[in-house]
């Protein structure tokens, strides 16, 4: 059961009825799920059948893992995100008094003497800008569904976008700027809905696509680039 490179493993469940599928695990080991009694042949003709997708999604993730390993240099026309565009970094030299980062025109420019800052310039725009914006999102959405927390606060989470605590106190990743708006919505609706209902259940996610029908869409955007947040 190989395809010259890649074997997969089988697990047949009693329980399941008629449908295969394919899962590529993080460690990009491949498992069949089957009913039963499905016979082999058929196994390695699903197999077969996925190929192409299989290979797809390997070479997007190895090409995420490249994006999230290297790090970030903080140099002319690297390209960082805001709202869902990135816009390249330009150092410059400013005549007269300028804040030493700034979005215009298309460009962050960031001064050159500041530039070995770089990092604490960036993640402190960034949160101004998460403050800002988030902070009127979460006032517009939470009159619109009457769900009021009782504080904002910002945090520097890589992979936890946003939470809400046992008293109703929101948390956000100032990452998620980097986001488009759709994005960072999805997120500061999900949170206002655990001020309903704080686990997981099935009522928790009919509350929020009561709130935020096309939700899925979003939420799978933040699996395939999360690779954006990093800096
Ligand atoms: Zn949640």
């Amino acid at each position: 059961m190989a395809d010259g490179t890649r074997t997969y493993k089988i697990i047949r469940s009693k329980n399941r009825k008629k449908t295969m599928t394919l899962q590529i695990t993080s460690e990009g080991n491949i498992v069949i799920r089957t009913p039963l009694r499905t016979p082999d042949s058929e196994i390695e003709h699903f197999f077969q059948s996925r190929k192409i997708w299989i290979a797809k999604k390997i070479k997007a993730r190895e090409v995420d893992r490249e994006i999230q390993d290297s790090p970030r240099n903080f140099t002319e026309g690297e390209k960082f995100y805001y709202l869902g565009d990135s816009y390249p970094l330009e150092i410059t030299e400013p005549k007269g008094v300028r804040p030493p980062l700034i979005l215009t025109h298309g460009k962050f420019l960031l001064t050159r003497e500041k530039a070995p800052h770089a990092k604490e310039l960036f993640v402190k725009w960034y949160r101004n800008r998460a403050r800002e914006i988030i902070g009127d999102r979460v006032r517009f959405w939470s009159t619109r569904f009457d769900l009021v927390p009782t504080g904002i606060t910002i945090t520097s989470a890589w992979q936890r976008y946003g939470s809400c605590s046992a008293q109703n106190s929101l948390s956000f990743s100032w990452r998620l700027i980097m986001a488009p708006y759709e994005v960072i919505d999805y997120i500061i609706i999900h949170e206002l809905a655990h001020i309903k209902e704080k686990n997981h259940t099935e009522q928790f996610w009919r509350h929020l696509e009561s709130f935020m029908p096309e939700y899925k869409k979003q939420r799978h955007w933040l699996r395939e680039n999360s690779h954006m947040f990093r800096l």
